[in-house]
């Protein structure tokens, strides 16, 4: 049994929030590279060139790369043979995102009472926590900090089996339609395809925390991800919306087997700054 405490899981929280708003994770960096090199449009490129000078600036001068600096998402995979000790887990996990959005003097986003008070809290918690167990004795941290210009143009449709693939295509492509210029394109998106109609958005949000440049490892899958990208781009929506080729970044596909009755969908639209880290403890 690895003792692990839940201190250690606070300071790497307080650390990767602060990182992941002042430096662009290298996956996204990279794909936005590639799409200015590729892109056609002139206006297009030149934003892309403007977002890129931003994502550099913000590195250089540690700044927030975007005023929204998100709600915290973190994901905690737990080895069942690890002990967690020195305290409440929940409570060290919001303690982490509270210390670093402070620290950071990152904008403070999250209000208590969602509908009628809407207070801020202002230490921008609590965050969202998912935890799972998994064999061995490590706990994995990670975590994205999600702007809600992207995320309120998020979908979840419960789709028959009968609409199949190309059900899925069209509810991926409207979703990212409705998004157009108000999810700061160029998108990531996040699509959970099976499970339950929680689980399906679960798996959007997880899909958007994976390396972006990694395709789903079931080929079948990987081939969906290509077509869904290559359709996104064909909109024209184009970065911020001025039109041109780079309308998404990657489209990042997780499923999990469902009823026979159904097929859920889940998208996560995620904008050009999908912020995310993984940390390892052991
Ligand atoms: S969607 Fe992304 S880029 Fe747009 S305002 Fe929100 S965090 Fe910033």
């Amino acid at each position: 049994m690895k003792e692990i405490s839940v201190h250690a899981i606070r300071d790497a929280l307080t650390k990767m929030v602060q990182d992941i708003n002042v430096n662009y994770p290298s996956d996204i960096y990279e794909l936005l590279q590639q799409a200015n090199t590729q892109e056609t449009n002139e206006l297009a490129k030149n934003t892309l060139g403007i977002l890129l000078e931003n994502a550099e600036i913000a590195k250089q001068e540690k700044i927030p790369v975007c005023q929204d600096t998100g709600m915290a998402i973190v994901f905690l995979k737990i080895g069942q043979d690890v002990h967690l000790i020195d305290g409440d887990l929940t409570q060290a996990v919001n303690a982490g995102v509270a210390a670093g959005y402070e620290a950071g003097y990152l904008r403070k986003s999250v209000v208590d009472d969602p509908l009628y008070e809407r207070i801020n809290t202002k230490n921008n918690t609590p965050c969202i926590l998912y935890t799972e167990i998994i064999p061995g004795e490590k706990v994995i941290i990670e975590v994205a900090a999600k702007g809600f210009g992207s995320e309120n143009k998020s979908t979840l449709t419960m789709l028959t089996p009968a609409d199949g693939e190309e059900g899925v295509i069209q509810t991926v492509l409207e979703a990212i339609k409705n998004a157009g210029p108000n999810a700061c394109p160029p998108m990531v998106v996040g699509v959970g395809i099976g499970g339950t109609f929680d689980y399906a958005a679960v798996l959007a949000k997880k899909a958007l925390l994976r390396d972006s440049r990694t395709p789903n490892n079931n080929p079948a899958y990987a081939k969906l991800e290509k077509k869904l990208l290559q359709l996104a781009n064909e909109t024209g929506i184009g970065p911020q919306g001025f039109g041109g080729d780079a309308t998404a970044l990657a489209i990042n596909v997780e499923y999990f087997p469902t009823h026979i009755a159904g097929l859920p969908v889940a998208v996560n639209i995620s904008c050009h700054i999908t912020r995310h880290a993984k940390e390892v403890l052991s």
